[in-house]
């Protein structure tokens, strides 16, 4: 298995809650910045030497880019790396981009699944998140995609947003399991620093939720995707049969794969891999073949302790043969403890979390961690 990601660092807006590697004022600079993610793609064509299985554009905003920006990456990609003949080609989509001849140049060009950016059912919520779209805008971009025969739709949502009743979050996951889409990614709001949002809660301005209100939120989700038939195979991820995301699935499985872009990771299997996080440094550096990124090779602890905290977010859970030693006398006690609690169940040497595990899913991680 092996996977490419793309980070595309353009926004149109900088919403409230993200602090993810983007710029809104890239206008001058894009047709460089485009030029260097197909250089990267090149200069790291002999990184992985089997077929590549899954891609999958990120950011950011992928749906920003032109017809001609995405298909000069995407000439780098056919020229440089072997599709595997049923790659899965994910495009992370924001509702305001979606529009007919955008969607059939996207299927021209092989993307086959769709992340749709909806969050929230509320155009009260989308307004102070300073998102671009309204929910009136996702809602018709998902139909005209589904027209357009995307047969793999996944819908982003948040929950745990200030002022949300678990009534409010009931009717959206009312509406969301209505849409015939394949896959939801719904993940609770956290305040991150640094970001406009935390701004807003310090000056009191918004309330952030109440925690037991954002876990009867989260068991609420659980119950509902089970009830529509979505298998909860990641803490925040839901698919019908069939329709898991490969590309994440293989992070979680702990599988090797390139990113390219500023702010990309990688990770080879033993070492991970991060690009600047700048979009000048990026663009500067790899026009020059300069080092672009750090590396970090992961020491024995590190690599079963990304193990533990991966494995645990999913149902086929945490491998116990993978581990790179048996559990300690402290480490077998706490995990007892968990079993009690019934939190996690062990069985075929899989540790798996319960329901009510994955309530305190980082928690029950950072316990059987071991430090260097
Ligand atoms: S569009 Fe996505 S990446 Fe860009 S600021 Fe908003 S949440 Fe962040």
């Amino acid at each position: 298995m092996s996977g490419l990601y793309l980070h595309i660092p353009f926004c149109r807006k900088r919403c409230t809650y993200c602090d993810f590697h983007f710029s809104t004022t890239f206008e001058n600079y894009r047709a460089r910045l485009v030029q260097a993610i197909a250089t990267e793609l090149a200069l790291r064509a002999n990184e992985l030497n089997l077929p590549i299985r899954t891609i999958y554009f990120g950011g950011g905003t992928p749906s920003i880019l032109s017809f001609a920006e995405l298909e000069s990456i995407f000439a780098a990609i056919h020229k440089n790396y072997h599709l595997a003949p049923s790659c899965e080609i994910s495009f992370e989509v924001n509702p305001e981009d979606i529009n007919e001849t955008n969607l059939n140049f996207w299927k021209t060009l092989g993307i086959n699944r769709l992340s749709i950016g909806l969050q929230t059912f509320s155009d009260d919520d989308l307004h102070w998140m300073n998102r671009a779209h309204q929910v009136n805008d996702g809602l018709a971009g998902i139909r005209l995609a589904q027209g357009c025969g995307f047969k793999n739709i996944s819908v982003d949502l948040i929950y745990g947003l200030p002022g949300q009743s678990l009534a409010a979050w009931a009717t959206s996951l009312n509406e969301v399991f209505k849409l015939g889409v394949q896959h939801l990614s719904a993940y609770c709001l956290t305040i991150e620093p640094k970001t406009a949002l935390n701004h807003l809660v310090r000056q009191k301005k918004l309330q952030p939720a109440d925690e037991i209100l954002q876990s009867e939120q989260f068991l609420l989700l659980v119950q509902q995707a089970k009830a529509h038939g979505f298998e909860q195979y990641e803490i925040s991820n839901f698919g019908l049969t069939g329709f898991q995301s490969k590309h994440n699935s293989a992070y979680w499985k702990f599988q090797p794969y390139i990113g390219v872009g500023p702010s990309a990771h990688s990770f080879d299997g033993s070492s991970r891999r991060w690009n600047v996080r700048n979009n000048t440094q990026y663009m500067n550096q790899v026009g020059k073949n300069d080092k672009w990124f750090e590396t970090e090779q992961l020491s024995p602890n590190e690599r079963r302790n990304e193990q533990i905290l991966l494995g645990l977010r999913t149902i086929w859970g945490l491998d116990l043969h993978s581990l790179e030693a048996d559990w300690n006398q402290k480490e077998s006690a706490q995990i007892e403890e968990f079993a009690r609690l019934n939190w996690l169940t062990i069985s075929n040497n899989h540790m798996v979390l319960t329901e009510k595990g994955k309530l305190h899913a980082d928690g029950i991680a950072a316990a059987l961690f071991r430090v260097d």
